[in-house]
């Protein structure tokens, strides 16, 4: 939980509205694809969520992804993509273990997206457009009503431990 971070001047302060400041549980930096999900995640579970990014638009390597198709995932079995991870695959398994490849077409699907399968477990969106993810994605964060400010830097994040 960040529980003071200045951005460009503003402050963010948990829980409260202090002047031209504003009130946020969880404030998530860079909206890569990343930073999308963790928005998401925390709006779900109920969070009122701050999405900063730099660029002037969300998702921005992501709708280049996979030669502008996105690649979303892989349908191999685990141990296949495993194997397959450069160095040592396995620290992976626990994250896999709490959501895989299997959760992440789910996912997708769930939000209208749906996906293909191509040469070795590719999976790409059907409509071949990396976009159609992103904009995707961006209706759950405007869903969950995730604020966003995009052409804003991080410069700099504190902590500050309140008695
Ligand atoms: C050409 C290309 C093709 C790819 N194809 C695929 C593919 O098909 N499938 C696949 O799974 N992966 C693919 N990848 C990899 C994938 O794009 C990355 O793994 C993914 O984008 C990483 O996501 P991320 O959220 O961690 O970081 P990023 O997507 O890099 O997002 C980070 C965000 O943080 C923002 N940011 C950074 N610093 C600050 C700051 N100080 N303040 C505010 N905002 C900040 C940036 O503006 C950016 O929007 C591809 C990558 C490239 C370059």
């Amino acid at each position: 939980m960040l529980r003071d971070l200045s951005v460009n001047k503003l402050k963010f302060f948990k829980n409260r509205q202090v002047g031209e400041s504003m009130i946020y549980d969880v404030v998530v930096i860079g909206g890569g694809p990343s930073g999308l999900m963790a928005s998401i995640a925390a709006g779900e579970s109920g969070a009122n969520v701050l999405l900063i990014d730099k660029g002037n638009k969300l998702g921005r390597k992501l709708a280049i992804s996979g030669g502008g198709r996105c690649n979303v995932t892989n349908r191999l079995p685990i141990d296949e993509l495993i194997k397959h991870i450069p160095g040592n695959g396995r620290f992976l398994y626990s994250a896999f273990s709490v959501f895989n490849n299997e959760d992440i077409i789910s996912y997708f699907e769930g939000l209208g997206i749906k996906l293909k399968e191509e040469d070795h477990g590719r999976m790409f969106p059907v409509s071949n457009k990396a976009q159609s993810v992103v904009d995707a994605l961006i209706s759950e964060l405007h869903r969950l009503r995730v604020t966003i400010r995009t052409n804003t830097a991080v410069k700099r994040v504190t902590m500050r431990t309140t008695p």
